[in-house]
């Protein structure tokens, strides 16, 4: 007998099935992940032999799943998190997707799930963008977060969906400075773990010391690998320090295995490399040069450059938050105060937060980020 080889994640066999009935849109200024999700979701399913189904775009319902399935014991479950914005031509658009989406094939190769081509999933999702383009709150400040996900379930099969809530503006942010307790006692990721995947396995240990950050009145966790910070809550961190010639140096750890290695980590460094010489940060003098790094940052690298009085901003980025300032971090019982700004971010903080705003809604265009 022919073998056939079991059959990859194939777009062009997308099947859809709308919903009977659609759900009303909540307002967008009060809505929070998890709590809407759209009408529909992207499905596909795997097993071995066939390998992936043709996927479908169907109504947003429930699973039905073995109680054995291997995402329950073994926590074989990865997911992504992105965002859809509308730009000024009333388009729906997508940050750096592929970057997600290599990420996402990323984290399930760890796992040892099914592969698929992120290309396939990028235009599956862009048809269910299509799909729920009523859904995308065209506000600056909104989005529609897509949730894509795969888990395994029995006998080395998988299932793959995306799913997609509408959020508006996070009630605290922009603005509000974060407070941060750091921690050392439980650890986020180590060295030759997971913590550069997306993996739920690395999300679900944290619920515990993120609430005790919030009975001791801090917003997030700072992780800490002994006295070295790695990220803080699920957002990558950088610190702006002075140089003695009123340059500044924007730093954040590098990739050593136990950071998430963010989208929007990676697009400050970018932005902050090109200024002043392939564009000018918006509010940013142009003669101001910017030394962006990686580099390691420790406790006590932040006692002393707060002491020094170079410290000038600490800036927690991400997906959700995309930039927000820090002011003020608990450490072993004391609190580090850290600069403040009127409006909240400081200067570098506040012209990255801009730009990055303005390429996601489309009001400025840089290297096809959009
Ligand atoms: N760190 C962790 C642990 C995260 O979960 C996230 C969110 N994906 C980030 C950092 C920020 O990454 P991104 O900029 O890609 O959203």
């Amino acid at each position: 007998s022919t073998q056939r080889s079991p059959a990859e994640l194939d777009a062009s066999k997308l099947r859809i099935t709308l919903a009977q009935e659609l759900k009303p849109i909540p307002p967008s200024n009060d809505v929070h992940f998890g709590q809407n999700i759209t009408d529909h979701m992207a499905f596909a399913s795997y097993d071995p032999i066939e390998g992936w189904s043709a996927p479908e775009i169907k109504p947003y319902g429930p699973l039905t799943l073995y109680p054995a399935s291997s995402c329950f014991q073994y926590a074989t479950s990865a997911f992504e998190g992105m965002k859809a914005y509308i730009g000024p031509d009333g388009e729906p658009r997508l940050f750096r997707p592929a970057k997600n989406l290599a990420r996402f094939l990323r984290s399930a190769s760890r796992l040892s799930l099914p592969l698929f081509a992120p290309d396939e999933l990028l235009n599956i999702m862009k048809t269910l963008l299509r799909v729920e383009r009523r859904w995308i709150p065209d506000q600056r400040g909104h989005s529609l977060y897509l949730r894509p996900m795969i888990i395994g379930t029995r006998h080395n099969s998988a299932l793959l969906w995306i799913m997609c809530s509408p959020i508006g503006q996070y009630p605290s942010i922009g603005a509000r400075p974060l407070s941060l307790l750091a921690v050392n006692d439980a650890v986020r990721a180590w060295p030759g773990g997971t913590g550069e995947y997306k993996i739920s396995g690395n999300y679900g240990p944290t619920i515990g010391p993120m609430q005790v950050a919030h009975q001791q009145g801090y917003d997030q966790c700072l992780w800490l690998l002994g006295d070295r910070v790695t990220e803080a809550g699920v957002m990558n961190i950088f610190v702006v320090l002075k140089r003695d010639d009123d340059s500044v140096d924007l730093l954040t750890p590098s990739l050593d295995g136990t950071i998430l290695p963010g989208i929007t980590r990676e697009s400050v460094l970018d932005l902050a490399a090109a200024h002043p010489s392939r564009t000018v940060l918006p509010g940013l003098s142009k003669s101001l040069h910017i030394y962006a790094g990686e580099r390691d940052i420790t406790m006590g690298g932040l006692q002393t450059w707060l002491a020094e009085e170079c410290l000038l901003e600490v800036l927690v980025v991400g997906t959700a938050v995309v930039i927000q300032p820090v002011g003020r971090i608990g450490y072993k019982g004391v609190d580090l105060i850290l600069p403040v700004y009127d409006g909240g971010l400081g200067p570098v903080g506040k012209a990255l937060h801009q730009r990055i705003t303005d390429i996601q809604y489309g009001v400025f265009e840089w290297d096809g980020w959009s």
